[in-house]
């Protein structure tokens, strides 16, 4: 049955205690934080986050590189429930980030709840409730699962002859080593994307010498980071409510910025005058030549840089071009038989942006498989639930919202819809899970709108492109999403008792 629970249960028939249904929550960065504050806020005690990694943080206990930073406005990169006065500078570097995110955690009791070292392999779902496995061989029943497990969490390495091969230290951006000095060395730096771009500029000014290679110029949009000066964190701490403003502002120039279909036409404008506008910076006609996209701003995800347009410009850094043929014990050789030397190797490749929960195993309801569901796309129901896979949610999955707008304002938007749901399984001791007709024809919508997009138009090819070359992200901005995710409308959902222990 639609929407009503067959034979409606109770939370004490269902099993539940006083703590509320038993939940486990998947990974400990952002969004599994986030779980967590909301759940003991609810008073629901009964969980436990576990997490594959030593510490929580997600991208931001991950990304340790050089020059690490938020581009996105440090006071909309805050939960709304939680502003932070204290922000050094107007775009927050990695560690401070990963400090406001740890202190929100520790401060609102989610520590405590948290499982180290627990990378979970399977999730099977037995008609009542689920069993997750993790590789250690434990084992956690729950009534409820929320996956939170992030989005470009797994470093993507080239496939590029010889790469084993490399004399020196070699590394992901995404898993640097701290123990290697830079200082006086040769550096070849694999990729142009936001990472690579952080990188170059922070240790430009520390290396005897680093070329980067470009396989496509990026459009960089020059954002200038400044201090926040004292007096205006001092305002913050003595009137919250104008940082909560200051917080809407930013929110509306970060959408505004945001690359995404739904700006307005001037708006584009304006952003592709700032981007054509800043190569000018580039003295030499060849390299600005060589730094010039050939497709939409904003088809792939914009770079924001200040300091990248003077640093490339350097005499010690070289952009390179030409494609690699191959890694060789020296350095990199390109395909007009250059051979570029260096010391240290770093691939700034980026992530594969298509796993979401993936390589996880999950088997729902009647034994249906997430690989065997997913095997042509990631189906979802509004991004945060998956047909056959009762009680199991998801925070920023597939078809998520992309570009370059807050992912805290979207998550938070997403855990809003969810709790209204974990609502219904508490009180009425049910599953919920899509409907798989609702479903397809959510994300048949969500690919129609994001094939209209810049990201599929612009003439690029990006992370944000699916196997099938359709965008995998939804083209809404936050107000969007959050008027489409205000309520679930249960008929879209099979709703069942939960049988009785
Ligand atoms: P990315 O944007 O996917 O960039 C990867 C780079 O590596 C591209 O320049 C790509 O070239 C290049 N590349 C990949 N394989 C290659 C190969 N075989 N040979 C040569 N070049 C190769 O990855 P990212 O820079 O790590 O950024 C990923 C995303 O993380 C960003 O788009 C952003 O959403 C997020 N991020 C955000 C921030 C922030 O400040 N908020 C900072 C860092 C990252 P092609 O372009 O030709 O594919």
């Amino acid at each position: 049955m639609h929407g009503k629970a067959t034979q409606p249960g109770t939370a004490q028939s269902a099993g539940f205690g006083p703590n509320g249904p038993r939940i486990v929550v998947i990974g400990s960065g952002v969004s599994g934080i986030l779980a967590g504050v909301k759940l003991r806020e609810r008073g629901w005690r009964d969980f436990v986050i576990l997490e594959k990694a030593g510490a929580l943080g997600g991208t931001w206990r991950d990304n340790v590189y050089p020059g690490v930073a938020c581009d996105v406005p440090a006071h909309v990169y805050v939960y709304s429930f939680a502003p932070n006065p204290a922000w050094k500078t107007r775009y927050a570097k990695g560690p401070e980030i990963w400090q406001y995110y740890h202190d929100v955690a520790a401060r609102s009791g989610v520590l405590d709840h948290i499982e180290y070292g627990k990378d979970v392999t399977n999730a099977r779902f037995d008609g009542a409730r689920w069993t997750v496995t993790t590789g250690d061989g434990s084992s956690y029943e729950a009534d409820v699962v929320i996956a939170a497990a992030g989005r470009l969490r797994d470093p993507k390495l080239p496939q590029i002859p010889g790469m084993d091969s490399f004399a020196g230290p070699s590394f992901h951006t995404a898993r640097w080593d701290k123990s290697v000095s830079l200082a006086g060395k040769r550096v070849c730096l694999i990729g142009a994307g936001s990472s690579g771009v952080q990188v170059l500029s922070a240790i430009a000014g520390e290396v005897a010498h680093i070329t980067q290679f470009q396989r496509t110029p990026q459009w960089v949009m020059p954002v200038q980071d400044a201090p926040v000066p004292w007096w205006e964190r001092l305002k913050y701490r003595l009137l919250p409510r104008t940082v909560h403003e200051t917080y809407r502002k930013m929110l509306d120039f970060s959408n505004e910025r945001g690359a995404l279909a739904f700006e307005s036409k001037e708006a584009r404008a304006e952003r592709d005058k700032m981007c054509s506008d800043a190569l000018l910076r580039i003295r030499d006609p060849e390299l600005r030549a060589r730094l010039t996209p050939d497709y939409d701003v904003g088809c792939k995800r914009l770079v924001m840089s200040e300091t990248w347009f003077e640093q490339v410009q350097r005499p010690n850094v070289s952009i390179v071009s030409e494609a690699i043929e191959r890694i060789e014990p020296e350095g990199v050789r390109t395909t007009d038989g250059t051979l570029h030397a260096c010391d240290i190797l770093i691939y700034a490749t980026g992530f594969d942006a298509h796993a979401y929960i993936r390589p996880m195993k999950l088997t729902g309801e009647d034994g249906v498989t997430l690989d065997a569901l997913w095997e042509d796309l990631p189906l979802t129901y509004r991004s945060v639930s998956i047909p056959h896979m009762p009680n199991f949610f998801v925070l920023n999955g597939p078809s998520s919202p992309g570009g370059s707008a807050s992912i805290v304002g979207i998550v938070e938007t997403q855990w809003g819809y969810v709790a209204q749901l974990l609502e219904q399984v508490a009180a009425q001791g049910v599953t919920i899970a899509p409907r798989e007709d609702r479903a397809r024809e959510w994300l048949a919508e969500v690919r129609e709108r994001a094939g209209k997009s810049v990201w599929a138009t612009g003439g690029c090819q990006s992370w944000y492109l699916d196997k099938t070359g359709t965008p995998a992200y939804d083209a809404v901005s936050l107000p969007q999403l959050q008027s489409s995710l205000a309520a679930p409308k249960m008929d879209d959902f099979e709703v069942r008792a939960i049988p009785a222990r």
